[in-house]
């Protein structure tokens, strides 16, 4: 394969059998690789072996699990430049990104091997005399995780970690198109000494028929998933019947609100970073571009200056920005988008071409309105509508005008307006001055109907165990 030499975790998905899937590259939807379409009765299979796994690791020790977990972040640093390499090739983000993600990734298990050893109970203060009240922590049993194409590790690492810290077992079930990289990191949890039982990777032609097993499987406690609102909402009904735990981190719609005080080329640096990451193909991505009216116009030409820069090309070339979308659906959506916002009246400020492939030249739309169909919709491409603003209070209604409530970012010098405004935005995660804000030791989740549960951080742990309380009485 072009580019790729001696990456032994990609060589492993050379077998193509009668049941395989088939993993494309979005630069030139060629072959990358194949994994096996898992029957329900293998992955029913797997759950079985899973429960049982799991009652033995629940009675080991924190730093047990934490060794393990502690030797998996090793290995995945010593092979973090074939792993970057497998992402980018089956989901097209440019290598230095890829290898950013492979750290990221990595982070949350170094992370929760550390707060493997912290999750502690209380004792209560008791009500009556001759009482002793105290609470435990214990893991939830066996787990399942559902994740997307657009970061192929770290939304696994994410789930998995905390899991396995916790004393829990994984069932996963990476995206169809970007499988690769969840079979390469789960292969170096085995190599770390992890017991295959405890980690079983699984993917079937149908997802739909796989989230109805997982949802329905009365020996599964808990699903986490990360993707659409629109798939969320339908996961969270079939869990209902067996009340299973539930995380949801689902869609974004951030706004990203340059005030008139605001360093513009901080402002510009934190747009392009927000924007453009991933090709536009995050849900913390700045969604929409609220300009204040006096800075309106040199924010516009410096954003297109630093725009006209990116580099659009295939992920595994130096110097490469952006890479191509996950497939021509998505670029034909985002393109009917694009139409439908200048047919109701922006501006094409820069770009809008359609390259060929799967590639989208980096867009931005200028004279956009809130009244405008992209505003509340989830963009998931490079494409950036800008729109004037005036008054800080009809801004924040504005910003707050969506379901979603997950990223937002703001730019102001002004520490008043820092402290109103992050407090009246409806939404889980603020940046201010900040276009990056993901990193493992703080709690990344939304509200509204971007979800529910937070991973990462200390919270991350808790949503892997219950809270036993127990009541010694007659003391
Ligand atoms: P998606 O279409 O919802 O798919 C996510 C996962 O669910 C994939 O593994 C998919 O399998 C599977 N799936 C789809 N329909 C299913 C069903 N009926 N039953 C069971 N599983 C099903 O989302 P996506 O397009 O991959 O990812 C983009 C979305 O994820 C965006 O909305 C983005 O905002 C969101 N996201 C949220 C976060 C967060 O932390 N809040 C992070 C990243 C992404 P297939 O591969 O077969 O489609």
């Amino acid at each position: 394969m072009e580019y790729i030499n001696n990456n032994e975790l990609l060589a492993a998905f050379n077998n193509q059998t009668d049941h395989s899937i088939a993993v494309y590259n979005p630069h030139d939807d060629s072959i990358v690789g194949y994994i096996p379409s898992l029957s329900i009765e293998d992955i029913n299979h797997k759950i079985e072996r899973s429960k049982v796994a799991q009652q033995e690791w629940q009675n080991t020790t924190a730093s047990h699990r934490a060794t393990i977990l502690n030797k998996w972040f090793e290995l995945v640093t010593e092979h973090s430049d074939e792993l970057a390499q497998i992402m980018t090739l089956e989901q097209g983000k440019p290598l230095t990104e890829a290898k950013g993600e492979v750290v990221y990734g990595a982070s949350f298990i170094k992370w929760f091997a550390e707060e493997a050893k912290r999750t502690y109970g209380d004792t209560i203060p008791a009500p009556a005399a001759g009482k002793r009240l105290m609470t435990t922590k214990q893991p939830i049993g066996v787990t399942a995780s559902i994740t997307p194409w657009n970061f192929p590790i770290a939304m696994i690492t994410r789930k998995v970690a905390p899991a396995l810290a916790a004393g829990c077992s994984c069932i996963v079930k990476p995206a169809n198109q970007t499988p690769l990289s969840a079979y390469a990191i789960a292969e170096l949890a085995y190599q770390a000494g992890l017991p295959k039982d405890l980690l079983f990777v699984i993917n079937n032609h149908s997802s739909v028929l796989v989230g109805d097993l997982l949802c329905h499987h009365e020996d599964i406690k808990k699903l986490s998933f990360t993707g659409s609102t629109e798939v969320g909402r339908a996961l969270l009904k079939q869990t209902a019947d067996t009340i299973k735990r539930t995380s949801m981190e689902l869609g974004g719609n951030a706004p990203f609100v340059v005030f008139d005080d605001a360093d513009i080329p901080a402002a510009v640096q934190g747009a392009i970073a927000s924007k453009f990451r991933n090709a536009g193909q995050t849900c913390v991505c700045a969604n929409r571009f609220y300009v204040q009216d006096a800075i309106y116009d040199e924010f516009v030409d410096q954003f297109v200056s630093a725009v006209s820069q990116l580099n659009v090309g295939y992920g595994l070339e130096v110097d490469t920005h952006v890479g191509p979308l996950i497939d021509s659906k998505a670029k034909d959506s985002i393109l009917a988008l694009i139409s439908t916002t200048l047919q109701q009246g922006a501006k094409l400020q820069y770009g809008g071409d359609k390259l060929s492939g799967n590639y989208l030249q980096p867009t931005v739309l200028t004279d956009v309105s809130s009244n405008m169909d992209i505003v509340q919709t989830e963009i998931f491409g490079p494409v950036a509508p800008v729109i004037r603003f005036e008054d800080e209070s009809d801004l924040i209604k504005q910003c707050n005008d969506t379901i979603y409530g997950l990223a937002s970012y703001f730019y102001t010098k002004d520490i008043q307006r820092a402290f109103r405004v992050a407090d009246t935005l409806e939404f889980g995660m603020v940046g201010i001055n900040e276009g990056i804000i993901s990193t493992e030791v703080a709690p990344f989740g939304g509200i509204k109907q971007s979800g529910f549960g937070r991973e990462g951080a200390k919270q991350g742990i808790e949503e892997y165990l219950n809270t036993k309380y127990i009541c010694f009485g007659n003391l």
